[in-house]
């Protein structure tokens, strides 16, 4: 009997360009590579695109776009979405390009920590300061459980229906979560480090209204161990802040104590580095390796400046160098999207155009 070997791995998809974060910055190489009719397909670690922008501040305003003197950070992050939408990128989210490999024929292959597999003929990494990572529950054996009873994102809620739980955290992701499953989870601590929260004010005040009818527990301390119970998990180890030791049943935890970025993969493609960062040209912004290109907070240069119209000046440029490096015999010239009508075309605000 002729078997299929379990793991084969699919045939990579074959496509013009990946770009490795979808951050601001890698937000507008999309647009950069479209207007010179260049396709991407875009990937980040993060469920949504934004990079810092969405995940570290998305409220507060930024003031040094050119042209828009007040925007928001996600406003600036949703309006490169809007930007970018003529060149129908697709994007690849909550997954982690771990592999990045020079093959044979010139391409790169790039896999993803879900086993997405592409062939490109140019890759830019847009990956600012690295992956963001969940901070994980620091406690001794605590891998063994991760992912089956303790986590660090719900991928789905219901699986935590019927079942104490012990949420972990003061910022939005366990306020959310708490009102969230309280009453469908069968019993619900909240764990958090002192009486202050992080989050928004009417969830907290959600969260202290179900406490006050006695439909949830909260407890200010810290986590100190896990018990088990034949393998499974079974409770969790308390110190709370006024000096008791308390043990909480509970098969599921999830832990939200933000996250952290991660350079990660990325310092393990043979790409020369300096200072945690992947050393480019002016030019082209071109890695060490020709045909990896790498833009915003990630790359340095003599003078470079991690700002983000820093960014947008590199996409531009690195554009170029790939239309170059992808089809060396075209005749590169450059086109004003006012007056061209390709660009034009492609952006879908003209109703026909010549094709030069
Ligand atoms: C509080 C704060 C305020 C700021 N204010 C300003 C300001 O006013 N003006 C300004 O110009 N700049 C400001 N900045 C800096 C600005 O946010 C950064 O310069 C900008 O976000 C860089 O964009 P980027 O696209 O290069 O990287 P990021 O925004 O860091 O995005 C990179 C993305 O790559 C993803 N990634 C990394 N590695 C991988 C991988 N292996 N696989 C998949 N995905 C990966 C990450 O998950 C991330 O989403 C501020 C920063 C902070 C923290």
């Amino acid at each position: 009997m002729s078997e299929k070997p379990p793991a084969a791995q699919a045939a990579p998809t074959p496509v013009e360009t990946v770009v490795i974060g979808a951050g601001p910055v890698g937000l507008f190489q999309i647009f950069e590579l479209g207007l010179l009719g260049i396709s991407t397909h875009i990937i980040d670690s993060l469920p949504q695109a934004g990079g810092q922008c969405t995940e570290l501040y998305p409220d507060k305003p930024i003031y040094d776009i050119p042209a828009l003197p007040i925007c928001g950070a996600q406003e600036l992050i949703d309006r490169l979405l809007e930007q970018a939408k003529p060149f129908h990128a697709t994007f690849h989210l909550g997954q982690e390009v771990t592999e990045l490999q020079h093959q044979e024929d010139g391409k790169f292959l790039v896999a993803t920590s879900a086993g997405t597999r592409l062939t490109a003929g140019a890759v830019v990494i847009a990956a600012g300061v690295g992956s963001f990572q969940a901070r994980r529950l620091s406690l001794p054996g605590v891998e063994e459980f991760e992912g089956t009873s303790v986590h660090y994102r719900v991928k789905s809620a219901a699986d935590f229906h019927g079942r104490d739980l012990v949420i972990c955290g003061g910022g939005d992701s366990a306020l959310d979560w708490t009102v969230a499953l309280c009453g469908k989870a069968r019993s619900l601590t909240l764990l958090h480090r002192r009486a202050e929260f992080r989050a928004a004010p009417a969830t907290v005040a959600r969260m202290r209204e179900l406490v006050g009818a006695g439909k949830m527990q909260l407890l200010e301390g810290n986590a100190t161990g896990l018990r088990t119970d034949n393998g499974k998990l079974a409770g969790l180890d308390v110190h709370t802040a006024d000096g008791r030791d308390l043990q909480l049943s509970t098969g599921q935890i999830l832990a939200f104590y933000g996250l952290h970025p991660k350079l990660g993969p990325i310092a393990e493609w043979g790409l020369e580095l300096e200072k945690r960062a992947l050393k480019v040209d002016t030019e082209k912004f071109q890695t060490s390796v020709p045909g990896i290109f790498a833009i915003g907070d990630i790359n340095t240069y003599p003078g470079k400046k991690k700002l983000i119209l820093s960014g947008f000046h590199e996409a531009a440029l690195t554009a170029f160098a790939i239309q170059h490096h992808l089809f060396p015999e075209k005749r590169q010239f450059l086109q004003y999207t006012t007056t061209s009508p390709i660009m034009q075309k492609r952006l879908g605000v003209a109703a026909a155009a010549d094709s030069h």
